[in-house]
């Protein structure tokens, strides 16, 4: 059985160029940046030929494609793949990423699957190597150039892959990596997003989002419309972690209590912003009613709290509670005992 360390084996072929190799000894490394190339024809060799002959500073240490891991610059030395004048890297790690982190590129050309494997395993071997910790010291390069990069989420969210899941990929990798490799991750999420999408700004992040239909609304764990993953119920909310354009209209990016990423829409009709409220949980809030109080019954009501089922004039009219039981209301007008959760 092969053990996990062994999985793969890394080639090194160090370009000669000094706009993209100049020689120069880093302080170290104290943490890792993830790239991706935002190139679809070029595999790893083609980056070894492109920074071989550029004209201009830049490079990235490794490269890594369906079939190779290959470093470029020798991890010893400076690479060129973060802007100097951003802050970011300097007040998360206290040094300029050229200096001090070791950049990896993953190539979108050939088969993602097995391209991802190698870039999370060579993580993983990363932190080995140079004791960092995957779930800290591992950082995107659109974290540390928020206004001009969106890599490398740029190509492992359309394939399906969460940066969280990244993370928890390269830790599982690391934790393992003495084990038997039979037990390696798979890049799972069969659902592929639709190609037509890209990131939005918003000023919601961290807001809550809330189910405002009178029904349930579909959410999808990429970003897409087609093949819902599951809905969620009237009332329900969700914590805002970005915006998409999915196919001309917006979706919202959001996180569920247990941490996990899916895509509602954005529109007023069926979501509302709760501005100023994360949510915590999923949990739909407690509804109370009270006497005197106005409510509608829901479209998607079928029968009153005693059985018989409504009539659909009754449904989306609005009558006054005269009554109310833990679980139901008794509305004026048609005198019928209605769940709680069939009204709004
Ligand atoms: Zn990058």
């Amino acid at each position: 059985m092969t053990k996990l360390k062994n999985k793969y084996s890394i080639q090194r072929r160090y370009v000669t160029n000094k706009n993209a190799r100049p020689r120069i000894k880093n302080l170290g490394v104290d943490f890792l940046v993830a790239h991706e190339t935002a190139n679809n024809n070029a595999d790893a060799d083609a980056h070894y030929n492109y920074f071989q002959g550029i004209t201009f500073s830049a490079s990235a240490h490794t490269f890594i494609d369906d079939n190779k891991i290959l470093e470029i610059i020798p991890l010893d030395e400076k690479a060129w793949h973060v802007r100097y004048d951003v802050p970011r890297d300097n007040r998360m790690y206290g040094d300029d990423a050229n200096d001090v982190a070791i950049g990896t590129e993953l190539c979108r050309t050939g088969d993602f699957d097995k391209a991802y494997d190698r870039y999370v395993w060579y993580h993983a071997y990363l932190c080995k190597k140079f004791g960092l910790n995957p779930k800290k010291d591992i950082v995107a390069h659109s974290k540390l150039d928020p206004s001009r990069r969106t890599d490398p989420q740029s190509w492992l969210e359309p394939n399906g892959v969460s940066w969280n899941k990244f993370i928890n990929d390269v830790n599982d990798y690391y934790r393992n990596w003495g084990s038997d490799g039979s037990q390696a991750i798979k890049p799972s999420n069969p659902s592929k997003p639709s190609k037509g999408y890209r990131k939005t700004a918003t000023d919601h992040v961290g807001m809550r989002l809330e189910n405002i239909y009178h029904t349930n609304v579909n959410y999808y764990n990429s970003p897409r419309w087609d093949n819902p993953t599951g809905t969620f119920k009237p009332g329900h909310g969700w914590t805002i972690t970005g915006k998409y354009i999915v196919d001309g209209s917006y979706q919202y990016q959001v996180k569920n209590s247990k941490g996990h990423t899916y895509y509602v829409t954005a529109h007023d009709k069926y979501v509302k912003v709760i501005r100023g409220k994360s949510a915590a949980s999923s949990k739909p809030k407690p509804k109370s009613f009270k006497p005197g109080q106005k409510v509608t019954v829901k479209k998607s009501a079928s029968t009153f709290a005693t059985g018989e089922s409504i009539a659909d004039f009754v449904k989306g009219n609005s009558y006054t509670v005269k009554q109310v039981k833990s679980d139901r209301v008794l509305l004026g007008g048609i005198m019928s005992w209605v769940r709680k959760s069939d009204v709004y």
